[in-house]
């Protein structure tokens, strides 16, 4: 599938402080009228006035390394190493701009603009100061209606040799299947990505865990792209589908905990990133549950998991045969089973 993507609209929509803000860079510029100065975020250099951005003419410049500047679509791609189209994709999702799936007009109009290879001087940006209509973007709300957009570009370069995976007793088979690993570029550096797809395989979004614990309070242990409605997902729901209906499907609460049980041959695992099950989600399982199904509800063993268990066997057990696993001691998640423990588990229930 291919979706249309307006060059200019991005552009205009926008600005480049927004952009900034997004990559939570903004405090790291100071304002003079109608420019920002500061050190180079493409090239990290440390030169407090290296990096210049015109607010007035929406584009940046880099008198260091760099050498030269652009637009937003133009750092987007440097800063996350991917080309112009891909990084117009991941604005329209940030911000969320309207995308199609067809042209609006002829092909040659969708890829780049005209104007796209000039120098940020002879670019007009008319548009950049009206109030952008990204500016609601910041707040989405968690549950909104409305699936999520697949992202349209994916992320490269992922460090799949980060110590923080073999610490976490990954294994080489489990980092390669999800496809997770350290990233160095973009809104994620400095965290493990774990991407995450819908049920129709699409990728919609990139976790991000700190690897370790994090530095200080205003360091969430996990990060979410802006505007994703994790809600609307269950994670590993596509690959958890391939296996065969007999399996029980085990419903855990991380990532981690997910790609663990898979790891140690439970492969038909899916994780609701979270201890609540949303109306979307309890669709989705039990569409991957036929009448005959059962479900493994392992959520971790602490406040939330319990005080989440018993409503989500309620709900679930109206559909399919549901059976509560509890751990034998509190503070336990899946991730703390042996692989002897899981093998003694899966083995008595299917
Ligand atoms: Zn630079």
């Amino acid at each position: 599938m291919s979706r249309f993507v307006d060059f200019k609209a991005v552009k205009a929509a926008v600005s480049m402080l927004q952009m900034l803000e997004h990559y939570g860079l903004a405090a790291s510029f100071k304002r003079s009228g109608n420019s920002l100065s500061g050190p180079c975020p493409l090239h990290g250099g440390e030169n407090r006035t290296q990096f210049r951005v015109s607010l007035e003419k929406n584009c940046w410049n880099c008198f260091g390394t760099c050498n030269g500047g652009g637009n937003v679509l133009e750092f987007v791609a440097r800063k996350e190493g991917c080309s112009l189209r891909e990084a117009a994709l991941a604005l329209c999702d940030w911000f969320q701009l309207p995308t199609q799936e067809k042209p609006a007009r002829p092909a040659k109009d969708a890829g780049e603009p005209p104007n796209a290879e000039r120098s940020p001087k002879e670019q007009r940006s008319p548009d950049a100061e009206r109030p952008p209509k990204a500016a609601k973007a910041k707040a989405p709300k968690a549950d909104e209606d409305g699936p999520n957009k697949p992202l349209g570009f994916a992320l490269q370069q992922l460090d799949s040799a980060h110590p923080y995976l073999a610490e976490r007793g990954l294994s080489a088979e489990a980092i390669a299947e999800f496809g997770i690993g350290y990233c160095q570029k973009g809104s994620m550096t400095g965290r493990i990505v774990v991407p995450i797809h819908n049920a129709e395989r699409q990728l919609v979004a990139y976790a991000g865990r700190w690897p370790g614990t994090p530095p200080d309070e205003d360091t969430p242990k996990y990060k979410l792209p802006p505007g994703f409605r994790k809600a609307q997902e269950v994670f590993n729901l596509h690959r958890a589908m391939r296996e065969s209906q007999s399996e029980p499907l085990y419903v855990v609460e991380g990532f981690f905990g997910c790609i663990w049980l898979w790891q140690h041959g439970i492969r038909r695992v899916v994780a609701l990133m979270g201890s609540s099950l949303s109306p979307q989600q309890e669709k989705l399982i039990v569409a991957a549950v036929n009448p005959q199904g059962r479900i493994i509800l392992m959520l971790d063993e602490d406040d939330a998991g319990k005080a989440a268990r018993d409503e989500i066997v309620a709900r679930l057990s109206k559909l399919c045969f549901v059976k509560t696993f509890v751990f034998h001691e509190t503070g336990m998640q899946p991730e703390d089973l042996s692989a002897d423990e899981l093998e003694q588990i899966h083995g008595g229930v299917s």
